[in-house]
């Protein structure tokens, strides 16, 4: 008998859900727009505590307008970490601005401080900072925020994988101007597709709603002073998530839960280290990943094929987005080797890259199913 298929991370549902859809379909509210959209926004926004939410068809659609919002327009440069899910750098290019790269930190795999003061020193100007809090670990925000403030650039907070994730007691997504989440079928929770733009300025969000529902005029007729966008979230979409949101602190802690038995299990091996979690935060450890000493001879590949042969799904770590063809001709910085490293391609997060991946991180995974991944796993160094 073949393997029951292990997933990275799937879609757990619990009932609530069902329930506010029934609601959706016994009064009717079948769109875009309805009590579960309104509801969703404001529960989402206590739970993180920020005053303002507006309810999108997905992440992407949130960093699309965060842009707009900010008026990142034609030749704008837009500083972006290279170590990203491609969805955090291509609505900079949708709005015909410049993406300009930045490496990782070694400590959290995030946005390199050192990195972005470079990247200052040669675009003195640019229009929006985009950081991310990759696999749930919170960037070095305080750092961050210094520069940016000292640069009077306004910072979007692609906080798409993080939810749930806190920086020094304050949720991630908090400290831009500007915060998104993502309920992607993969991510923590999950509405099958969708997102949340969030802001402590009642005008922005008031924008994106506005922007996300085809920019109409106040007025009987239709009327466009705008270019708007069909972005809204389904009255559907939102039932879903307002069912979700009841186990985003369970799915947490499940997903922590996984990391430290990860941790556990791979102590004795010198070779792995797993993605590193910022002191400063609590991360929502939506993906736990790891990396593979360069001494070893185990590459990431042997390990994805050998769970791949147990039916067991992995993942490689996200390709930086320098080294992606389509964002070829843009700017990157890293501190490595001060420079000189750059022409040889060498990177921080380009070795993350190489050396490895993202472990099986669904919660719902069985006692059973860790312990056999974790023998995998441990089978390729030899133990
Ligand atoms: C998933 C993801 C997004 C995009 O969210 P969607 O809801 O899928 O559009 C953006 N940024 C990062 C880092 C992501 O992981």
């Amino acid at each position: 008998m073949a393997d029951k298929k292990i997933y990275l991370s799937s879609p757990t549902m619990h009932g609530e859900e069902q329930e506010f859809i029934k609601e959706a379909f016994d009064t009717n509210w079948v769109a875009p727009l309805g009590p579960n959209v309104n509801a969703f926004e404001k529960e989402l926004a206590s739970y993180v505590g920020i005053a303002h939410a507006s309810a999108l068809s997905a992440g992407t659609a949130a960093i699309h307008l965060a842009l707009r919002i900010l008026g990142v327009g034609e030749g704008d440069t837009v500083f972006v970490p290279t170590l990203t899910f491609s969805a955090t750098a291509n609505p900079v290019v949708y709005e015909k601005a410049v993406p300009v790269f930045i490496d990782s930190e070694e400590d959290t795999w995030n946005m390199d401080p050192q990195a972005l003061e470079r990247a200052f020193e040669k675009y003195p100007d640019p229009k929006a900072v985009i950081v991310v809090h990759l696999y749930g670990t919170p960037a070095k925000l305080d750092e961050i925020m210094e520069i940016c403030n000292a640069h009077k650039v306004p910072l979007i907070e692609d906080a798409a994988e993080s939810l749930g994730s806190t920086y020094k007691g304050k949720h991630t997504g908090l400290f831009g101007k500007i915060g998104i989440y993502s309920f992607n079928g993969n991510k923590i929770i999950t509405t099958s597709g969708g997102g949340m733009l969030v802001s402590e300025d009642e005008e922005i969000t008031r924008k994106a709603t506005f922007l996300a529902t085809q920019a109409r005029d106040p007025a009987r007729h239709y009327q466009h002073s705008q270019i708007g966008f069909n972005y809204r979230m389904s009255n559907i979409t939102a039932g879903i998530g307002r069912g979700q949101l009841l186990h985003l602190e369970e799915h947490k802690a499940l997903k922590k839960a996984i990391y430290g038995q990860y941790k556990k299990a791979f102590e004795d091996i010198k070779e792995i280290s797993l993605n590193p979690l910022n002191p400063d935060g609590d991360a929502n450890c939506w993906l736990t990943g790891m990396v593979i000493a360069d001494s070893s001879p185990v590459t990431p590949d042997m390990v994805m094929d050998a769970l791949e042969a147990h039916n067991i799904e992995s993942r490689p770590i996200w390709k930086p987005m320098h080294l992606q063809p389509v964002f070829a001709e843009y700017d990157f910085f890293t501190v490595l080797g001060e420079g000189k490293k750059e022409e040889a391609g060498e990177s921080v997060s380009a070795q993350i890259f190489d050396r490895g991946l993202c472990l099986p991180s669904d919660i719902k995974n069985t006692a059973e199913d860790m312990e056999l991944i974790i023998s995998i796993v441990r089978k390729c160094f030899g133990r």
